[in-house]
């Protein structure tokens, strides 16, 4: 089974939630978007309380094979790349654990050589005794090569789709495994035959009509939700920043149509999770918060090595995917380059802070286990 055909008949064939969803994504007057602000409040409240769950990416590498136009570790782009060492993987986890976190997110670009799944599992393995929740948003891989990460500790898989209109998918994946977009489609499904029990899908907004391509992912989310039921299914929804290679977005997503687009996701799948990171800017993260999220990214860093410093003695340029000696420019931070620029710079106590003055309980551990009294 896979969502390939599905979503290719989504123009004609919608199930009756989606065809809700549509309406709920449709242009709305003030008053009707004021009504499913409070709607997606309420459900929020009955099937989350007001707790929010922090983690933080910790980056692995920035190597990557892939040409996205997109991203700043597109192969092509002559970045400071590094992948870390396992006692400096250890290291910024020691940081983030000191911070609070016990929720991580390990990302890293697609490099087999670099990022074997032997490497992921003992970097999940190494850093399993310090967080009660690791997922992985890495390259995607066989059901088997999985297995390995999972048995190490490792219970959530990312992976998000980026766009789901095919043709602008091949425009924008110029080169690399990442071209074939079904492979990328099935991911979670392999991920959840492998023992996943959290799977995170998303679309970058920017890439195509934010309409559609919320349609898509919503369409994807209820797919999920009936073939991979165990699982714990999380919704991203990021908007591009600015990043190397200096792409240009083709549409816009407002900010009031991004705060719909979460209410609308709230309101179709009430106990769906929702993932905010620090892409968006403080205000307008703790203005979303009520309206449906659940899980929010803070004190971000998108380059390997971003919390520490570590790493920065092994760096190296690439040139078209060839590596070459690394010459600083002058005042040229010695670091690896990160995958884009964050919006929200608190810090993760800050965020903490205001979560708390807003009314939420900011949860540093696993969810569930957070609502067990100690
Ligand atoms: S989006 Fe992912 S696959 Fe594409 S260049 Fe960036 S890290 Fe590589």
């Amino acid at each position: 089974m896979s969502f390939a055909p599905l979503l290719d008949n989504l123009p004609l064939q919608k199930s009756q939630l989606i065809h809700r969803f549509a309406d709920l994504v449709s242009p709305k007057s003030d008053a009707e978007f004021e009504e499913l602000a409070q709607q997606a409040h309420a459900l929020s409240l009955r099937n989350f309380g007001r707790t929010m769950r922090l983690f933080a990416p910790l980056y692995l590498s920035n190597e990557c094979i892939n040409n996205c136009q997109y991203c700043g570790f597109s192969r092509d782009n002559a970045i400071l790349r590094v992948t870390l060492s396992l006692e400096q993987v250890v290291a910024e986890g020691r940081h983030l654990a000191q911070e609070g976190f016990r929720q991580i997110l390990l990302v890293a670009g697609e490099h087999p050589k670099f990022v074997s799944q032997n490497y992921l599992a003992d970097c999940v393995r190494a850093l399993v005794p310090d967080f009660s929740s690791i997922s992985i948003e890495v390259g995607p891989m066989e059901t088997a090569d999985y297995i390995p990460i999972v048995q190490a500790g490792a219970e959530g898989l990312v992976v998000y789709q980026e766009t789901y209109d095919r043709e602008t998918y091949a425009e924008l994946h110029t080169s690399g495994p990442k071209r074939d977009f079904n492979w990328r489609l099935d991911c979670a499904e392999r991920g959840y035959e492998a023992g996943f029990r959290r799977l995170g899908i998303g679309a970058l907004f920017g890439l195509s009509r934010w309409q559609e391509e919320a349609l898509s992912l919503a369409a994807h989310v209820e797919y999920l939700l009936k073939h991979c039921w165990q699982a714990q299914i999380t919704v991203s929804l990021p908007r591009l920043r600015p990043a190397a290679g200096e792409f240009h977005p083709a549409f816009s997503m407002t900010d009031r149509e991004l705060a719909q687009l979460i209410c609308a996701f709230r309101i179709s799948f009430p106990e769906v999770g929702i993932v905010l990171s620090t892409r968006e800017r403080a205000e307008l993260r703790d203005a979303l918060a009520p309206l449906g999220v659940t899980m929010m990214s803070a004190g971000s860093h998108t380059e390997p090595g971003g919390y520490t410093g570590q790493g920065s003695d092994d760096l190296h340029r690439t040139l078209r995917g060839k590596i070459v000696a690394p010459e600083f420019e002058n005042g040229e931070d010695r670091l690896a380059t990160g995958q884009f620029e964050i919006s929200d710079e608190r810090s993760p106590a800050e965020v903490a802070a205001v979560l708390r003055r807003r009314g939420f309980e900011p949860v540093w551990k696993d969810w569930d286990a957070g609502l067990v009294p100690s």
